[in-house]
């Protein structure tokens, strides 16, 4: 009992257990509209609510991230890096997500649906996706919850921090302080999940049942068998050549992040729980603090796989055959879709109209999905947070190293020079 008290993955655990049993009663009993009327407001208030510090937290905690790096060039040495390395996992996550529903796409049968009603957002294009990056206003991105132009307000801010030096005394207190109001007031929102969490999952077993486990089965099967090839293959590749862990240890340390991960579904909720296993895991403060904010906002591994996998599913429901170029273009469109995804729940879904739109996909058939969406969401989000802490192990370990280099050279350096 004491352990069920004190560990909140485990009480979110159960609260999805009873959350799916409840939903199964409900939609036996023929209750279903009535958790939709009032069981699921109460995950709705949950959701509103971590938009809300969303928000606050990636501003503060990215500002904080660019001022413990404490020297502009090393900003953007480390982004750089992260930010290529995030790309790469993400393409090759896609890849990933895409081979497998091309094996399991015979098994996909052409649904029935009731309502293919889904409202597409216009699409951008590439350019215009770039000047949007840059906020014409400090405050409209933050009503509008934008957050690429959030990082970018946010790097600003790191910056003129830095340069402005002992100036800026009061500003940085004043963000440090903020960020742990907030922090304060995110971990407070994270301990009622478990309610959340069953107030959520609840309504979509009623109104899916059988469906979940009829048609919709094979594709959640093909994108959690995805979500666990890219997990272990991939990010054990990485941190094993690239961060020179073993990849055990890491498997072990990220899990109690992807857990929280799984069953909140926001990267930034999981934000304070991925700095403690960046931690613990031996990833350097300043390089994790950096790292894991903008991760949570722009690296979007699982989300990339689900993009991937619900393509193909919609093509074969729809009949359609893509081919190879198409397939080309949804790695590139479903890895730039990620880096606008915000890390918060049901977000993947929004972004997969763009990828369905590259390549002439009916955007209505998102619908088809949009009912199991938590299950591949609780998913998904695991996945990006484990890929976000793959980066800040090896971003960690290549300054070290470098530090370690620049060291040894400066002291051969200095004995050259007294000798
Ligand atoms: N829920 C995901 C996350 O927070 C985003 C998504 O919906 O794909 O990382």
């Amino acid at each position: 009992m004491q352990k069920i008290k004190g560990s909140l993955p485990l009480q979110i655990f159960l609260a999805l257990g009873l959350g799916i049993v409840a939903g199964l009663i409900f939609l036996a009993a023929g209750a279903t509209d009535f958790t939709v009327n009032y069981i699921k407001p109460f995950g709705t208030i949950f959701l509103n609510l971590l938009k809300f510090i969303v928000v606050p937290i990636v501003i503060t905690s990215i500002v904080q991230g660019v001022v413990s790096l404490s020297d502009i060039k090393k900003v953007g040495t480390i982004g750089l890096r992260t930010i290529i390395y995030y790309f790469c996992t993400t393409a090759i996550a896609i890849t990933i997500g895409l081979l497998f529903a091309n094996l399991f796409k015979g098994t996909y049968k052409v649904l029935q649906t009731s309502d293919l009603s889904y409202e597409a957002a216009e699409p951008t294009s590439f350019m215009d996706t770039i000047v949007n990056i840059f906020p014409s206003n400090l405050f409209q991105p933050m009503v509008d919850s934008t957050m690429l132009q959030i990082i970018v307000i946010a790097i600003f801010i790191g910056f003129g921090i830095i340069i402005a030096g002992e100036k800026s005394k009061v500003f940085k207190d004043w963000i440090d302080s903020s960020y742990e109001v907030f922090m304060v007031i995110m971990k407070g929102i994270i301990k009622v999940t478990p309610i959340a969490v069953f107030c959520l999952i609840t309504p979509v077993v009623a109104e899916n049942g059988p469906a979940v486990l009829g048609s919709l089965a094979m594709v959640l099967l093909t994108a959690y068998l995805a979500y666990f090839t890219h997990a272990l293959i991939t990010y054990s590749i990485a941190v094993k050549t690239l961060g020179h862990m073993d990849p055990i240890k890491f498997i072990k340390g990220a899990f109690p992040a992807f857990l929280f991960a799984f069953s909140s579904t926001s990267s930034i909720a999981t934000l304070p729980v991925s700095l403690e296993c960046a931690e613990k895991m031996g990833a350097r403060r300043d390089v994790a603090s950096f790292t894991l904010p903008l991760g949570a906002t722009i690296n979007m591994d699982g989300t990339a796989i689900y993009q991937g996998v619900c393509a193909i599913f919609i093509a074969s429901c729809f009949g359609i055959q893509l081919t190879f170029s198409q397939m080309i273009t949804i790695v590139l469109t479903a890895t730039l879709a990620s880096v606008g995804t915000a890390g918060t729940p049901g977000a993947g879904m929004i972004m997969l109209a763009m990828v369905l739109q590259s390549v002439g996909l009916p955007v209505e058939g998102i619908a088809l999905v949009a009912g199991v969406d938590r299950i591949f969401d609780m998913g998904r989000t695991g996945i990006n947070v484990v890929g976000d802490l793959s980066a800040a192990v090896i971003i960690s370990d290549y300054e070290t190293r470098r530090e370690a280099r620049e060291a040894k050279a400066a002291a051969k350096a200095k004995e050259k020079a007294e000798a």
